[in-house]
């Protein structure tokens, strides 16, 4: 099957990206960049949530809106006045409070004088309202990108966003989607064992119906925990591609079958990161699969986190090709399975889009 014929057969959906980033190629009218049937589009701090809203709008039948604070924007987003940029420019901020030196005590927010009135982190009364607001407006929006991410650090800096206040913020974030009965997205580098208390703490009662983990880097163990966490909130996590770089065909079959030089991975991010490389990309393609197997299939998204549409497709045939190798499946099952799950996870949102697509419905 072309694989234009397989994203348009199954309604391949993707599960994460952030199309917005490319307001040109959007321009254009998604369908004229993309065969993908459905995009998730990740709103990531306060001054993306518009072209989030505009782009859900523009297409409603295309796109689910999701709004968040993503970790890499967390220091930008204060959860108490105190810790926010003083009116006036002129005096001390207190830069600690959203930001943490690193770990082996080489920067300093005293040597970075005017980071704080640069970045002007918003006072909660500024951006929590208005992510509530566009929550209860677009009842198909789902809670995301927001969680934690051990490895981001401040451009132009080693400090990294504090830790403690990604962690209130993933919480803060979980529970609003609870109370709203939202599905939530959740990025995760690191940290899996305090997200795992956490949602251990919070419990069934205080846990958003679904949550999809991204960018999941844990161990396969780590999997199994997150899926058996009591009470029935293991059964609400999915996850996404479960890697931490973007593997891509070239990539898979070079690494996997040695059949080519391993190339470098391309970015697919537009946002500023700190990840480590690993130690050998057939290391990187052997832990990926583990982790595509590890999962529960059912319980398995694609996503291509692309921050154009017109790198969707390419992105969403990758992964695909992955989960299939991973699952000694063919191309048409993994299609099959990960867009069955996809409308499972966004269930809520489609019915409320007016497209309430029974399960097992193919398109
Ligand atoms: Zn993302």
């Amino acid at each position: 099957m072309e694989d234009d014929d397989l994203l348009v057969s199954f309604g391949v959906s993707d599960a994460h990206c952030h199309p917005q980033d490319d307001p040109v190629a959007c321009a254009s009218g998604l369908a004229a960049v993309s065969k993908c049937r459905y995009l998730a589009a990740m709103g990531t701090r306060l001054e993306d949530w518009e072209a989030v809203e505009e782009l859900a709008v523009r297409e409603p039948d295309k796109v689910i809106p999701c709004f968040g604070v993503h970790p890499w924007f967390a220091h930008l987003h204060a959860l108490d006045q105190a810790a926010a940029a003083p009116a006036d420019p002129s005096l001390p901020a207190p830069l600690p409070l959203l930001l943490d030196c690193p770990a082996n005590g080489k920067d300093h927010p005293s040597r970075h004088p005017d980071l704080m009135p640069r970045l002007a982190p918003l006072p909660p009364a500024t951006w929590f309202p208005r992510l509530r607001a566009l929550l209860e407006r677009y009842p198909q929006a789902v809670v995301g990108e927001f969680g934690l991410d051990r490895v981001a650090v401040v451009p132009g800096t080693r400090l990294q966003p504090s830790w403690s206040h990604q962690l209130a913020l993933t919480e803060l974030h979980l529970r609003l989607a609870s109370e709203l009965g939202r599905p939530a997205s959740l990025h995760c580098v690191q940290g899996y064992g305090h997200l795992q208390d956490m949602m251990r703490r919070l419990g069934p009662e205080g846990f958003p119906p679904k949550v999809m983990l991204h960018s999941y880097g844990g161990s396969v163990d780590l999997i199994r925990g997150f899926t058996k966490l009591p009470g029935g909130v293991g059964e609400r996590v999915y996850f996404r591609r479960v890697d931490c770089l973007p593997p891509t065909r070239r990539f898979l079959k070079s690494t996997l079958h040695a059949r080519a030089p391993t190339p470098t991975p391309t970015p697919t991010r537009c946002l500023p990161a700190a990840v480590s490389p690993p130690s050998s990309m057939a290391e990187l393609a052997t832990k990926l699969l583990e982790r595509l197997r590890a999962a529960p299939l059912e319980r398995l998204l694609v996503e291509s986190d692309q921050c154009s549409p017109r790198r969707v497709d390419s992105g969403l045939r990758d992964i695909l090709e992955a989960v299939a190798e991973a699952r000694g499946i063919s191309l048409e099952q993994a299609a099959a399975a990960t867009s069955e799950n996809f409308r499972t996870f966004y269930a809520t949102s489609l019915e409320r889009m007016g497209r309430g697509e029974g399960k097992g419905e193919r398109r």
